[in-house]
This record gives C-alpha cells, structure tokens and sequence, in this order.
C-alpha cells in the first residue's frame, strides 16, 4: 500500500481514479482493508484523504464484469472459446471434423480443448483487434519442429487450437478499451500476461507492484519450520490434522492448510471437520465427486444394452422414491438376481420364471427407463430425457435440494429450456452422451457453503500471496505433490511454449521457489510429507531435501496426543442354538459345526450368508463348478450314444463343455484361462474313464439330489456321480480339482473327512463303496477310494444324533477360532474373533 501511495502521489491521481489490479480474487477484501488500516493512522492530509477514498481494488474479470453495466454483459459467438468443458468439447470436435479429422473426433476432442485452454491466457492478452493476425503469424512457425509424418497429427492439433484461441473474444477483451487514469498492476508469484498487456497501453499511466518482494518480509528472519516425516498418508493427515488443531489452541488462527493432495486434504478437512472447526475451501471439489454427479453418472451406466445387473442394482438403489423402484421391491429382485446368477440386465429372462418373479417386476419399470434412452438423438434432445429419466426415477427432487446437484443441474443444462443452447449439436450415441457427461462433470468445480469467519483456510501455495495467515501446515511435501520443476501443463514442446509466450518450465519452478520460499518466511510453519505410498518409498520434495541438507535438523514430534483408552477386548461369543431347529443337514452344514459349532450357529441357523458377488473374477471354484456341469452333460450323451472310440468321446465331450459354457453363461474372455488347461484335462479324464470302464464300473447318475430321514432331521445332498460296479453294488464318486495331496490326505484322515460318509448316508445300501477321483490338471486323473465307507457312514450317523441332540437341548455353540478354519471364514467378522482378549 506505501508503494501504491507513493505512485498515485508522484503522478498526482486522485486514489478514486486509480485501478489496482490484483492476481486473484480473495486479495480484493484483504486489499481494500490493508489500504484502510494504512491510511487510518495518517496525521497529515494526504493521508485523510486516503482513508475516504479508496482505488478500485479488481481482478481482470471482475474488472471487465463490472464494465458489463455499460456495455453490457458478455455474450460469446460462435465458436468462441468458453473455458466450459460442456460447450467447448462440442466445439472442438466440429473444428476437427470441419479439418478432415472428423474420424478420431471422439479421441481428438479433449486434447484440442486442453490446448486450446493452455492458450486462451496468453490469446486474451493479445488486443482483440491484433489477434487473428497474432494467430496468422505464429501459425507457420508453429510446427517448425513437428515436420516428421509421424506428428502429423500433433502438428494439426496445435494449428487448430491456435486458430480457435486467436479467433475467439474473451470477456476481457473490453479492458483495452477501459483506460483508466491510472492502472496499478499489483503481481503475483508469475507475471499476469493480460495485466501486463494492460500496462502497455496504458504507458505512462500505469506502475506494476511485486507484491513478493513487498511482504512479509520485514519480519524478523522466522524460526526453521517443524518437519514431520510420516510413515504414510494417513499418518501424515493426522499429524496435519494435529498440526493445524495446536495452532488453534495457541490463539493462532486463521491457519492456512495448503492443499497440495486433494484427497489428503480431505482426509484432513474430515478430520478438522468432526472437532467442529471452521473451514473455507477456496480450491473446491471437483464437480465429479459429489453425490450429485454420481446419480447422474450412475443412471447412464445403467442405460447400455450390455449393462451389468450391479450397475443398474446400483442405480435402482439411489431411485427408491420412484414407482416401481420401492427399497423393499429393489432388496428382493436383487436376491433373485444374484441366487439365479444375472451377470448382464440383458440376460433377465422375458418368459415368467418363478424364480426371478420379483426381479422380472422391477425390470418391467427398468426396461421402460432403458429402452427410452437406448437410442442416438441430438444432444438438446438427450437432455430432454435425461431430465426425464431423472424425474421418473425419483432423482430430480433430490438433485434440486442439494448444492452439489444445483450447479451439476446447471453445468448439464438439464433446467427445462436451458437445452436450447446446444440447438446446432449434433446426433450422438449414448456411449458419446455419456462421455460428454463425464467430461462436463469432471472439469466442474462444487464450492460447499463457506462460513464468514474461518478458522482454517484451505488454498493453493501461490495464493498464500498477501494473506494475512497466522500459521502454515503444509502436507504433501514430496517429490510428486511438490517438485522442484513442475510439468508445464498443455501439449506444447519448449520450442512453442517461447514461440506462443506460455511461461517456460524454467519460470514455472522459479515461481514455485518463490512460493514456497514466502510460504518458509511465515512465524510458523509446518512442513509434512510421506515416506512411503503403495508400499514404494518416497522421496522428499527437492525443497524439503534442501533444508535437510543446510541444516541440522531435528524432526518435530508427533503433534498428535496420546490418550489413555481403557481396553475393552470383545469376549468370544457362546450363543445356543436351541431356539432355531435344525431339519434339514447338508455335509457341508455338518462340516461347518464340527469345525466351529459358532459358525454352523451364525451361517446355518442364523442364515448370515454373505450374497453372491454377480461381477467377480472367475477363479478355481468357477472351473470346478464348469468341470462338474460338462461332465454330466457328457455322461448323458454318452450314456444314450454308447461311443467307445476316443475321437468320438473327444467329440462328444468337447460339446458337452460348449453346452456347459453356455450354461453357465460365460463369456469367450472369461473362458480363455479354462480353454488353456481343457485339453490337458479331457485327455487324462478320458484315459481314466477307460481304465475305469474296464474294470466292469458302468456310469449310472449324475448331480443326483438326494435326501434321507434321521429321526426329525432330514439329511440332504447332491451327489456328483453313482456308477454300477460290475458286481451292482453302487459306486459313489466325488470329483475334486484340488492338489493331489489334499484329496489324499482326506482319504488318510478316516472320520475327520466326512463328505464321503454323508453321501453314503443318504442311499440305505450296506454294500456300497465310494471314491473321490481327482481332476487332473498338471497330472493324470486318479482315483481315491475310501475304505469301510459303510463303518465311516454308521459312525457318522451317531455322531450327527449325538451332536444334533445336545444343539435341541442347548448346548453352548462356542467360537473354536482354530487353525485353518479360521482363515476363509465367512463369519469372522460376526464371531469377533480378532477382537478376542
Ligand atoms: S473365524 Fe474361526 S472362530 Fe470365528 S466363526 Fe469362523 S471358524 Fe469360528
């Protein structure tokens, strides 16, 4: 302020007639007050005068904003550059198709846009009347270095984007007719190129003020800033968190968090948040991440004719007020929908099955939804429907009384009419539509309500400039969040960058030195960076490296204060069971409770079953229940063709496994890791079967369901396969595609192994005999019988009375939490047991 008086008085201009510049716009209060505490305390009468009058204290576009009164507002024309990611993305691919590049418009579009953006700073500073020669003379020169075919399509990228820039109006453009009496250019840590194009036509009536150099640093030289090493981020969020909190406490507020890692500054606001401090947000959230814009993203997942069923599960769940789409209704088609195995919407059954009757009712309101937004409309057009489809699915309301959803409403242009706007777009696919969505909401800001007063202010290390912070905490101090020499942004080679006058990536790192150099001068500071990320160590940011090599320091201790909790370990659960009869047993139900009689406790009796995944990776139980299927289904063939030469039961199995493909509704990529080992397979089971055959055993039933009374329990099972033994005697077989070891250590372990001896218990037959035969992948197919299967089954049997006895009469069901069983147990987190004392 002493600067700026000290030029309006050796040029004698009234501070009324005066514009001072400022390089953003959270200066303009925090100016006009620094002029009011400087003239406030003024004894003579230059300086009374201060104080009444104070000079227009803007930035370019408030400046060129307010001049919209007599002008009138700004109003862009064809295909101006718009710096809105909605209607520029349009633009760009009508200027690519216009220039034969029509065909990778879909790839081109966002990358010419991010060129054309780089450019529209240092366009806009050139005066409107000299632009499109500005253009024309530097459009040569451009691909000078990008003669190579191979950047063919760079070089033409780079010429269209430099056209678009040049022949564009930009709201500013009416500063160069505003020629105020005096221009004060106040600059930040880089050179503003349209304010110092402003200063040249304003000649002698304008200064420019490096408000670096002018703050704060009269100061005393400041103490070193507190370094903390953090292990990881969310070691470092907390001693950020921590770090901002004991400023609080020592009457230091506001406190500046530099927002470095988006979602570390999260994770801090969060934690700040819950102990009820007052924060402002100058950096905002990307539009992308709010509630608002994942409704709307995931209605349009939802549209695809080859949509997953979760995608439209997901968003029937955020449309529970629209008809048809009740909470309730949505719970029980999704059971259906994952007891039946619905992977894709499009493969819900038309034809009534009784076991998808609630899901085939939803789909009835889905489909309408669906099929009204499969196919390609203009964009005006798609809007309509959308608005449409968000109001018929309950979301519109939502979206209205929410802020996030107000400005994602807006950025869309979904207000009814506001679709206007896009009149001349073309046709688009829903994939194009939902691209443009994606994008629109992507580039999007959301500033959440900010509170008058703040306690924390979040912003960018460059607009630290001029703030009045008491403190600094600075996170996401690493060699990626901060380095030394930042990546300029835009596609543009060093060459071009000189030629269009974009800052150089030599001038970008010094403005960043000059930041973090002015952020280091204040009082205190707080520097904090992790050691590691995904498991990789990570370096300290070049700065952070430098003062560690300077000096000596000693890190600062955790800032976080240890509280004393009392341990509260959680005791093991000893439920009983008598209050939920058993009467129907499976051999799995029954090896759960000799394993751990809580866990028959909690997923039998209690049936806290986790639901199946619909989209998961395919994996080892996937190719044993494929393997399973083809077999029967090539039993059955074979049974009626009665083939016994090997090219023909190739034949014959290798339909079987096609059928069973399609049973199982697997797809060709989901299928390649089970073709690689299939023909490994086929060969040793068909040389088994062979051996297996003439030993006299005739294949007799497969996945045979079978049940069996004992007293008031019914004992029930499917039974992979029963042969006939030459003899007649049953044969009952239990395929397994496990390592040979485990199928064989079953049959060593007698009465530990209990599948056997359950399926035994399901025939009355005291002459039947039974194997397991293993499925090899890398070995022969074998067979593993087990010996006194009758002994094994009899002594089951009393276990299973014994055991079911004592459950009626109420017995303690106690978690064992022992060896393996723990390890895969779906009711870990139910029995509590890595909370035990
Ligand atoms: S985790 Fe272990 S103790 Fe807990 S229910 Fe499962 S098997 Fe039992």
């Amino acid at each position: 302020m002493a600067g700026l008086k000290k030029a309006l008085r050796d040029r004698h201009v009234h501070p009324a007639n005066a514009v001072v510049l400022l390089p953003y716009a959270q200066l303009m209060q925090r100016a006009r007050k620094a002029w009011a505490a400087h003239g406030a305390g003024a004894q003579d009468g230059q300086h009374a005068e201060t104080a009444v009058f104070v000079p227009r204290f803007e930035t370019t576009m408030n400046w060129a904003s307010s001049l919209g009164g007599r002008l009138g507002p700004f109003v862009p024309t064809g295909t101006d550059l718009q710096m809105d990611v909605a209607v520029d993305t349009l633009t760009a691919a009508s200027l690519l198709h216009k220039a034969g590049l029509g065909n990778q418009q879909d790839v081109l579009a966002s990358r010419l846009v991010e060129a054309a953006w780089s450019l529209a700073r240092v366009a806009a500073a050139v005066p409107p009347g000299d632009r499109v020669a500005w253009g024309e003379r530097l459009a040569p020169l451009l691909s000078a270095d990008l003669e190579s075919p191979a950047l063919a399509r760079e070089a033409a990228l780079g010429r269209i984007a430099l056209a678009w820039a040049a022949t564009s109006s930009y709201p500013t453009d009416r500063l160069f007719e505003a020629r105020p009496v005096f221009l004060a250019v106040l600059e930040g840590f880089q050179q503003e190129p349209l304010g110092t194009a402003l200063q040249v036509c304003s000649a002698d009536a304008a200064v420019s003020i490096a408000l670096d150099a002018a703050m704060p640093g009269d100061r005393p030289a400041p103490p070193r800033p507190a370094m903390h090493r953090a292990l990881d981020a969310e070691d470092e969020a907390g001693r950020a968190a921590a770090c901002v909190l004991a400023h609080l406490a020592q009457g230091r507020s506001p406190v500046a968090l530099i927002a470095q890692d988006r979602l570390l500054t999260r994770r801090v606001g969060a934690m700040l948040g819950e102990r009820g401090v007052a924060m402002r947000d100058e950096t905002g959230w990307k539009l992308s991440t709010t509630r608002a814009a994942a409704t709307v993203m995931g209605l349009l997942r939802a549209m695809p004719w080859d949509a997953p069923a979760d995608a439209v599960l997901d968003w029937l769940k955020n449309a529970v007020s629209a008809p048809g789409f009740a909470p309730a209704a949505v719970d029980a088609a999704e059971t259906e929908l994952r007891e039946y195995g619905v992977r894709l919407w499009r493969d819900l059954p038309q034809a009534p099955v009784p076991a998808l009757e609630r899901a085939q009712l939803v789909a009835r309101a889905v489909d309408a939804v669906r099929s009204a937004l499969a196919r390609a409309r203009p964009l005006p057009v798609w809007l309509r429907d959308l608005r449409g489809a968000l109001q018929s699915s309950g979301q519109w309301d939502a979206l209205a009384l929410d802020g996030a959803g107000q400005v994602v409403q807006s950025v869309l242009r979904l207000h009814e009419g506001a679709e206007a706007e896009f009149e001349s777009a073309p046709t688009m696919t829903l994939v194009a539509f939902t691209s443009w969505v994606h994008q629109a909401l992507e580039a999007g800001t959301f500033t959440p309500v900010q509170p008058n007063e703040a306690q924390v202010v979040i912003l960018p290390l460059a607009q630290l400039l001029g703030r009045p912070m008491q403190a600094v905490v600075l996170p996401g101090c690493d060699e990626i969040r901060l380095p030394v020499s930042p990546e300029p942004s835009g596609p543009w080679t060093p060459a071009q960058r000189e030629l269009l006058g974009l800052p150089s990536r030599q001038s970008l790192a010094k403005a960043q030195r000059q930041a973090w150099a002015y952020a280091l001068r204040h009082a205190h500071v707080d520097v904090l960076w992790r050691a590691s990320e995904a498991g990789e160590r990570l370096v300290p940011s070049g700065f952070v490296q430098e003062i560690l090599l300077d000096h000596v320091i000693t890190f600062a201790p955790d800032p976080r204060l240890p509280r004393a909790v009392p341990a509260r370990p959680t005791p093991r659960p000893l439920p009983t069971g008598d209050a939920l009869p058993v009467t129907r047993l499976s051999a799995s139900a029954y090896e759960d409770l000799r394993r751990c009689p809580y866990r028959f406790f909690a997923l039998r009796q209690l049936r806290l079953q986790a639901p199946d995944e619909l989209e998961s990776e395919l994996g080892k139980r996937d190719f044993g229940n494929w393997l399973h299927s083809l077999l029967k289904i090539f039993h059955d063939i074979l049974k009626t063709a009665a083939a016994q030469d090997i090219p023909a039961r190739v034949a014959m199995i290798n339909i079987a496994a096609e059928r069973a493909t399609q049973e199982l509704a697997l797809s060709e990529s989901e299928f390649l890791p089970f073709a690689a080992i299939w023909p490994r397979v086929r060969e040793g089971y068909l040389a088994w079967l062979a051996e297996h055959e003439a030993t006299g055993a005739v294949f007799d039933v497969g996945e045979a369901s079978l049940s069996m009374p004992l007293g008031r329990l019914t004992l029930i099972g499917k039974i992979d396969r029963m042969d006939r033994q030459s003899d007649g005697h049953a044969l009952l077989i239990d395929y397994k595609t496990e390592p040979r070891s485990t199928t064989a250590e079953r049959i060593k372990s007698g009465q530990e192994d209990t599948q056997l001896a359950f399926y035994a218990a399901l025939i009355e037959d005291d002459t039947l005999a039974a194997a397991y035969v293993n499925l090899g992948e890398k070995e022969p197919t074998k067979t593993y019988t087990q010996p006194d299967i009758v002994g094994l089954r009899d002594e089951l049997i009393e276990g299973i009375r014994d055991d079911m006895e004592r459950l009626e009469q109420g017995a303690a069901l106690p978690a064992l939490g022992e060896g393996k069983a723990c390890d895969y147990c779906a009711a870990r987190g139910l029995c509590r047991k890595d909370f035990w004392k």
